[in-house]
């Protein structure tokens, strides 16, 4: 199908960006998803606004403790990047996971957060990571935590004046062990499930355990019952086990023709035990 008609601008400043998004013109970044919805008349906005050629929003800047992401830094600079490979590989191997070639160099990950499929891949990791998410305006900018983002499914903290600018996520000290395993759905590549677990160990025991979850609800989520029932526990097998039986807690399942509910719950039980697992391994 054809698009609606719209107007397109391509600023070579942020601050012009703020200001067309301030006047109601809607963001445009790699285009593999908003394209797609517009295409289909899902979404008909009058102006577009390409943030794609803005250098202010491409990087991907060690700054000391943490690393910091430009919103239109694609799925492929993430998963090409030695740095994040070295201090995040969370994240690269997040990147890994999406889709197909194409929609990597294209896609960008400010793209995918603020679209906010439930099905996505980053959101699980950001969530593992507690990453903070930079949101800019023409009269401001302001952090949020991962957890705060995501509300429910396409609807996010981001006001209608405001994009994603950057996203800030912590460089892992050596002990750390992260891991994202997903359930693909085969035709897109979407997850079905994914869980993405980040663990530290002290003395044969769990110090640090935070798991993310996308693909499950309508939102991803940390799954915190899940943590807190490992924090302090022996760092084995039986241990993680039972504490994945809880990874579901408070939280509604999506059915639909990829997963029932239930399947959904199983497989979701798994791949907690498989990222933690792995990340597990990965910490010493
Ligand atoms: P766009 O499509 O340009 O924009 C998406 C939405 O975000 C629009 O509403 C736009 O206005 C808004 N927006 C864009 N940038 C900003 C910003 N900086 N601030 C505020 N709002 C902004 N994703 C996965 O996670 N896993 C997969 O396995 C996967 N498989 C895919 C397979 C196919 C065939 C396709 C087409 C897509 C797939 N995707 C997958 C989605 C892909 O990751 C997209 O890149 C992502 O959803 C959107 O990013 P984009 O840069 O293309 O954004």
């Amino acid at each position: 199908m054809i698009t609606n008609p719209f107007d397109y601008a391509a600023p070579t400043s942020l601050s012009e960006a703020l200001g067309l998004i301030a006047d109601g013109a809607k963001p445009l970044a790699g285009g593999m998803s908003l394209i797609p919805m517009m295409k289909l008349r899902l979404a008909s906005p009058e102006h577009l606004v390409d943030l794609g050629r803005l250098p202010e929003l491409n990087y991907i800047r060690d700054e000391g403790g943490e690393i910091h992401i430009g919103a239109s830094t694609t799925h492929y600079d993430i998963e090409s990047s030695p740095l994040l490979r070295g201090k995040c590989p969370l994240l690269h191997e997040t990147a890994t996971c999406i889709g197909d070639i194409q929609v990597r160099n294209r896609g960008t990950i400010g793209g995918s957060i603020a679209h906010a499929d439930p099905a996505a891949d980053y959101p699980a990791a950001l969530q593992a990571l507690e990453a903070k998410i930079v949101l800019k305006s023409s009269s401001g900018e302001r952090a949020v935590a991962t957890a705060e983002f995501f509300l429910d499914t396409f609807t996010t903290a981001l006001e209608p004046n405001e994009i994603v600018s950057e996203i800030i996520v912590p460089t892992e000290p050596g002990l750390t062990g992260t891991s994202y395993k997903k359930f693909y759905q085969p035709a897109s590549g979407f997850a079905v499930v994914g869980v993405a677990a980040r663990v530290r160990q002290e003395g044969g025991k769990f110090s640090l355990v935070r798991v993310g979850v996308t693909g499950y609800s309508g939102s991803s989520y940390r799954a915190v019952s899940v943590e807190e029932a490992l924090l302090g526990k022996s760092a084995n097998a039986d241990s993680i086990k039972a504490a994945a039986a809880q990874v579901a807690e408070g939280r509604d399942a999506n059915s639909d023709l990829h997963a029932s509910a239930a399947y959904r719950g199983g497989l979701l039980v798994t791949y907690t035990i498989r990222a933690l697992t792995s990340a597990l391994e990965r910490s010493s």
